[in-house]
């Protein structure tokens, strides 16, 4: 399937891609980067036929927006964010920017009494200040321009300086802030992230909550011994206690498996780190998230169990340091019942097994990744909707999405706006 619209959102995408395209064939365009700035005035450029108002907030938020018939109404928001992590792909954000626009260019023409609006949300990823969805942190009033300068990447310039030189005052970041209720509603269209939509050949996903992560350390200290004069009875190894860990945080998560909870130990530092010592100190990076908050409870409460096994039966001392405990998020259930009638309506069949079905799939899910939305939620009925990603791979240049899926995304998502616009 190729014509004007598919082409046009292909042609998008690509052009974006562009702007910080590395010889790896990925895309490295941080937040508020010259990267990220061109990236932007390209697109502006792009989309000037629409005769969107155009203005930023001040935090460098962007906002376009097609007034409606009645000026008295909240408007319908849309959009994602144009940042990428280091070596990231051309999809991630980026598809939710296009779809916001060609949203509005999909209704055009078509009375609306509410406006329309789509965002470009400023520093959606981590990856230059350590803090993530910096921008719609600062609408919903959950950012600060001195914690956000604490950390970073060491060979840049702190968040204070970037915001500055990106032509804002930090002094005047909480005027960002939006009250609740500022729109009649949110949504964002997104790569899944993952493979499940791929793996039932499924081309869209509902999005019902978002994941958030708790996350923390276990510290085991055991004692540093020669590893060839110290007998195996009298050892405390950190790492052997540490496995055991490792293990228990696993069979945690495995046991909540249907609620959708997931366990990683992503991070191992040994202490000292010598082939010929017994390792004395272990810490352990555990990062635990779902979308239940009784089954993360449930989860961390086994692993607490399992640190007091390990204490009692190898005689070391387990300390848990917690790093975040978010609470997941729950997006508009209205809003994804109105996504599924119009799914229906477009001939699509609900289905979430792996069988193949007679027509175009569609399913209702949950976001194991953080977005935006999550605080969008806060303000205003969200919704969210994942189209496939090759493999499921994302924050990687192999980052790919088939443009027929977006354009299902979008050609759905208009229809459902169309509907609130006029609401
Ligand atoms: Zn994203």
């Amino acid at each position: 399937m190729s014509n004007v619209e598919t082409t046009r959102i292909a042609d998008l995408l690509a052009g974006l891609a562009k702007f910080g395209a590395t010889e790896k064939g990925g895309v490295t365009r941080l937040g508020y980067s010259e990267e990220d700035r061109a990236a932007q005035n390209w697109l502006l450029d792009q989309v000037k036929d629409l005769n969107l108002a155009v203005r930023e907030d001040a935090v460098g938020n962007l906002f376009l927006r097609k007034e409606g018939t009645d000026p008295s109404l909240p408007a319908v928001a849309m959009g994602s964010h144009l940042d990428t992590v280091i070596e990231g792909g051309a999809y991630d954000g980026m598809v939710g920017v296009v779809a916001a626009l060609e949203v509005v260019r999909l209704l055009e023409g078509k009375e609306l009494k509410r406006a329309l609006e789509v965002i470009v949300f400023r520093a959606e990823e981590s990856s230059r200040f350590g803090f993530a969805t910096m921008g719609s942190k600062f609408m919903a009033g959950k950012g600060d321009v001195e914690q956000f300068s604490t950390a970073g990447r060491k060979d840049d310039i702190s968040f204070k300086e970037a915001l500055t030189k990106w032509g804002c005052d930090p002094a005047k970041y909480k005027d960002a802030i939006i009250q609740k209720g500022a729109y009649d509603s949110f949504w964002e269209i997104h790569i899944e992230q993952g493979k499940v939509l791929e793996e039932t050949n499924t081309t869209l996903g509902i999005v019902h909550n978002i994941a958030a992560p708790t996350r923390f350390k276990i510290i085991v200290e055991g004692l540093a011994d020669h590893s060839g004069a110290t007998p195996m009875g009298f050892r405390k190894d950190a790492l052997v206690s540490a496995a055991k860990l490792i293990l228990a945080v696993e069979e945690a998560a495995t046991a909540e498996k249907e609620n959708g909870t997931v366990a990683t130990v992503g991070v191992v530092d040994v202490e000292p780190g010598s082939i010929n010592v017994v390792p004395g100190q272990v810490t352990l990076w555990v990062d635990l998230r779902g979308v239940n908050e009784t089954s993360i409870a449930t989860a961390l409460q086994s692993i607490h169990d399992a640190v007091k096994d390990v204490v009692d039966n190898d005689k070391v001392e387990v300390t848990m340091q917690m790093l975040t405990a978010d609470k997941p998020v729950a997006l508009s259930e209205d809003l994804a019942q109105l996504l599924e009638n119009v799914c229906l309506e477009h001939g699509m069949v609900l289905d979430d097994s792996i069988l193949p079905a007679d027509g175009v799939k569609f399913m209702h899910m949950n976001s194991g990744a953080g977005h935006d939305a999550m605080h969008m939620a806060d303000l205003v009925p969200t919704s969210m909707l994942f189209v496939p990603c090759r493999g499921g791979i994302s924050h990687n240049p192999a980052e790919h999405a088939e443009v027929e899926d977006i354009k299902m995304g979008i050609d759905i998502m208009a229809e459902a706006v169309f509907i609130r616009a006029n609401a």
